[in-house]
């Protein structure tokens, strides 16, 4: 019998691409996520902060070899905080702006959580511990949005067929929504980007 057990790891880093593009719209100090045209796709895409967005988005299930203790400490907001705490201090020892950099890491792993939420979960009991280790209750919203993947016999056909399935359906929903912030984010920062390059080599 397949039981659902929330969103597949590609869904949740599309959700992590989906804020880090996102933040790169709002408004502030951001030539530094920039880069001219004729640069490679992974430095427009914003290099490694971008990655990171999608690894840290996914990165909340790492505890499911710990058993009882997957989706409490690392699906809460005190893990929320602790991402926050850690990214404000690498920001700043890379003289990067801390508050776009805590809001694009800690957002991504947020939107684990509230993917989590939507999803259907099968497993019991379902949802996420949100606010451990002060509240041990369970959270889940009941909406299905995502149908859920399968995390036993991965190599099973009913595990692959509904891992597929799940999958298909996590792009169909963010894939157009990551789509879009990439398109709405290359005419944001193009300007940016040829201001720098500018700047970079002053007329004489
Ligand atoms: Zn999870």
């Amino acid at each position: 019998m397949i039981r659902a057990f929330m969103a597949s790891p590609i869904g949740h880093a599309l959700a992590g691409l989906a804020v880090a593009w996102g933040a790169d719209l709002v408004p502030g100090t951001r030539a530094w996520r920039t880069a001219p045209q004729s640069a490679s796709w992974y430095e427009r895409a914003g290099n490694g902060l971008t990655l990171a967005c999608a690894v840290l988005a996914a990165a909340p299930d790492l505890d499911l070899p710990f058993g009882r203790f997957h989706r409490t400490v690392t699906h809460s907001l005190v893990s929320v905080a602790a991402v926050a705490a850690i990214a404000g201090l690498a920001a700043a020892r890379a003289r990067w702006p801390v508050a776009r950099v805590v809001i694009m890491c800690a957002g991504a792993w947020a939107t684990h959580l509230l993917v989590d939420w939507l999803s259907a979960d099968r497993s019991v009991p379902r949802g996420i511990q949100l606010l451990w280790p002060f509240d041990g209750r369970w959270f889940i919203s009941g909406c299905d949005l995502f149908i859920g993947s399968e995390r036993r016999d991965l190599f099973g056909a009913p595990t692959m067929t509904r891992n597929l399935e799940a999958i298909a359906q996590e792009v169909a929903i963010l894939l157009p929504i990551v789509i879009v912030l990439w398109l709405v984010r290359v005419k944001a920062l193009a300007g940016l980007s040829s201001k720098l390059t500018r700047s970079d080599h002053p007329a004489k």
